[in-house]
C-alpha cells in the first residue's frame, strides 16, 4: 500500500495540468449495473469549470464506450478513451478505434455469449470491441467467470487480455490499455506539455497510473488496494472533495482538508 494524501491545492494551478479522469469508482460510485449509473449536476458543473480552468486539458478514461461516456455526460462532451483505451476521441473530436481483426472480436464475444447464457447472477456486457462479465449479483462465482473468460481469450490468439475489475472480468485488446490512451493524448494538444495526473480506483487504473508516472506525473487512487499511485484518498466522496478544492470550491460531500503541497 503506498500513497499520501493529496494537497487541497496544485501548485502552480490547474493550467500546469493534464487531467485524466476514470469515472465509475472514481468520480460516481458504483450503480447495481453500469447502465443505472447517473452523474449529478454538481459533477457536470465542477468537470465544466475543471475543463475551462485546464484550458480543454481534461479526458476522460474508461472501461467504458466513447457512447456511453456522453450519454451519461451529456449535454458535455469531453476527450474520452474507451473499452480500457481500444477506442479514444482527441480533444479535436477525431475518433481512433484500435480493434484487433473483426473475426476474433466476434469469436470471442460468441464464446463468453454462449458461456454465460444460462448462467445465472450474471450480466454480459457487449462494447463491440471489449465483453465484460459483471458479477456483482452472484459474487460467488468469481474463479468460474475468470476461468470462462481465461478459456475464450486462449482461442482469440492472444489478441485480446482477460481485465480484472471491481466484480467484473472483461475481455480487452492486449494491445491497448489505459495506460496507451493518455500516452497518445500526451502527444496531443492540448494535453502536451503539461503535467499529467491521473484518477482511478481500478486494476486497469494501474497502468495508467505507470503511464502518468513515468511521464513525471501524478496518479492518485481512489480507495483501498495495492497501487503504484503516489497519492491516495479514501473513496469517491474525498476524490470529488478534492477536485472541488483544487478549484477553490467547496463539495456538497465534503471540505478537502488533506495533505501538504509537493512537487
Ligand atoms: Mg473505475
Amino acid at each position: 500500500m503506498r500513497g499520501s494524501l493529496p494537497p487541497a491545492t496544485l501548485p502552480g494551478g490547474p493550467a500546469r495540468y493534464a487531467f485524466f479522469l476514470d469515472i465509475d469508482g472514481t468520480l460516481i460510485r458504483f450503480a447495481v449495473s453500469p447502465g443505472r449509473a447517473y452523474v449529478d449536476p454538481w459533477l457536470l458543473e465542477i468537470l465544466r469549470v475543471l475543463h475551462d480552468a485546464a484550458g480543454g486539458a481534461v479526458a476522460l478514461v474508461s472501461g467504458r464506450t466513447v457512447e456511453s461516456i456522453d450519454r451519461l455526460f451529456s449535454p458535455l462532451r469531453f476527450a474520452a478513451a474507451g473499452q480500457h483505451g481500444a477506442e479514444r476521441r482527441t480533444a479535436a473530436g477525431a475518433i481512433q478505434r484500435h480493434a484487433p481483426q473483426a473475426a476474433r472480436v466476434e469469436a470471442v464475444r460468441r464464446c463468453v455469449m454462449a458461456w454465460a447464457d444460462g448462467v445465472d447472477g450474471l450480466l454480459v456486457e457487449d462494447k463491440g470491441i471489449c465483453v465484460a462479465v459483471h458479477y456483482r449479483q452472484a459474487p460467488q462465482r468469481e474463479f468460474e467467470v475468470r476461468g470462462a473468460l481465461e478459456r475464450c481469450r486462449e482461442r482469440a490468439g492472444g489478441a485480446f487480455a482477460v481485465q480484472p475489475g471491481k466484480m467484473v472480468f472483461e475481455l480487452r485488446p492486449a494491445a491497448t490499455d489505459k495506460g496507451t490512451a493518455i500516452r497518445d493524448f500526451m502527444a496531443e494538444s492540448p494535453f502536451s506539455g503539461r503535467v499529467p495526473l491521473f484518477l482511478g480506483d481500478d486494476a486497469t487504473d494501474e497502468f495508467g497510473f505507470a503511464a502518468v508516472n513515468a511521464l513525471g506525473g501524478h496518479a492518485l487512487k481512489v480507495g483501498e488496494g495495492d497501487t503504484m499511485a503516489g497519492w491516495r484518498v479514501p473513496d469517491v466522496g474525498a476524490a470529488r472533495a478534492w477536485l472541488a478544492s483544487i478549484l477553490g470550491r467547496v463539495s456538497p460531500d465534503a471540505e478537502w482538508s488533506g495533505g501538504e503541497p509537493k512537487g
